[in-house]
């Protein structure tokens, strides 16, 4: 599943292809995007930006739209150039965006809506999303108030809740759990203000450095994969998510995992690092 970070990525190179290009064709198979196109006509606008807003990602026209898409499990952006091959299927194409230099493609996505300024301002997808953990206005106070509010949930359950803080997704929150040393299963309620600023300054520096933006604090995306190691090979990304039953990196313990919750979203986590009091 796309976490904030990979949302992000998304938005800037979809910000760089398109921002100031005007949109020259305009598909969709999406019926709600369709009938707003036949009323006021895409093509013809200029991509204002491209954004993300936690794991939404919003495209401005010119003239008052703004496109919002969400990747749920399965969706996708791509960029290609005019008359290159898609690597995924025709009939998997939602929504297709074209400029005289780059075709921008969604695949798959679930959730796409055209909005004017002032719906966004309503809408409720947007309005409950907690602090974006990537944006430059992140506020780190809200973060810490909307997480000791959580109440008797467990904390790996309330770092996806993306109304507590937004960005985090399942990979992040199993690395983020070992870096802090707090076992995913301890109750929010029971935790520390001093427990809850860990986990906000591991995970901030963290998914930032995944975006690209934070290179020089030595933690890069490699080849597009998500690294919160510092190693560079791909085996040794990530210090917990996906490595059930193998040595942990710190202690050599057996890294446990369960599915909890209504997703049924695996847990990665070292017994020993982040014990149970
Ligand atoms: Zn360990």
């Amino acid at each position: 599943m796309p976490e904030g970070d990979t949302i992000f990525r998304a938005a800037a190179a979809l910000h760089r292809a398109l921002a100031g290009r005007v949109v020259t064709g305009f598909d969709t198979a999406l019926a709600p995007l369709a009938r707003v196109h036949d009323d006021s006509p895409i093509t013809g606008r200029t991509v204002d930006r491209c954004e993300s807003v936690g794991k939404h990602l919003l495209i401005t026209f010119s003239g008052d739209l703004v496109l919002r898409t969400h990747m749920r499990m399965s969706g996708s952006w791509h960029l290609y150039r005019p008359g290159e091959r898609w690597q995924r299927r025709p009939n998997a194409m939602r929504v297709r965006l074209d400029t005289d230099t780059w075709v921008a493609v969604a695949f798959d996505v679930p959730v796409a809506e055209f909005l004017t300024t002032r719906d966004l301002g309503r809408s409720r997808a947007l309005n409950t999303l907690g602090p974006d953990l990537l944006s430059p206005a992140f506020n780190r106070d809200e973060a810490l108030a909307r997480m000791a509010g959580a109440g008797a949930r467990s904390i790996a359950e309330v770092l996806l809740d993306q109304r507590v803080i937004a960005g985090i997704g399942n990979v992040f929150k199993s690395e983020v759990l070992f870096l802090c040393g707090i076992h995913p299963d301890r109750l929010a309620s029971m935790l520390a203000p001093a427990d809850f600023a860990r986990v906000v300054d591991v995970a901030v520096p963290l998914m930032r450095a995944n975006t690209g933006a934070a290179a020089s604090s030595g933690i890069v995306t490699y080849r597009g994969l998500r690294r919160t190691t510092r190693q560079a090979s791909g085996e040794e990304t990530l210090w917990v998510y996906g490595r059930v039953g193998k040595p942990c990196r710190k202690c050599g313990t057996p890294i446990a995992s369960a599915k909890r919750g209504i997703d049924a979203r695996s847990t990665y986590w070292c017994p020993a690092c982040q014990p149970l009091p």
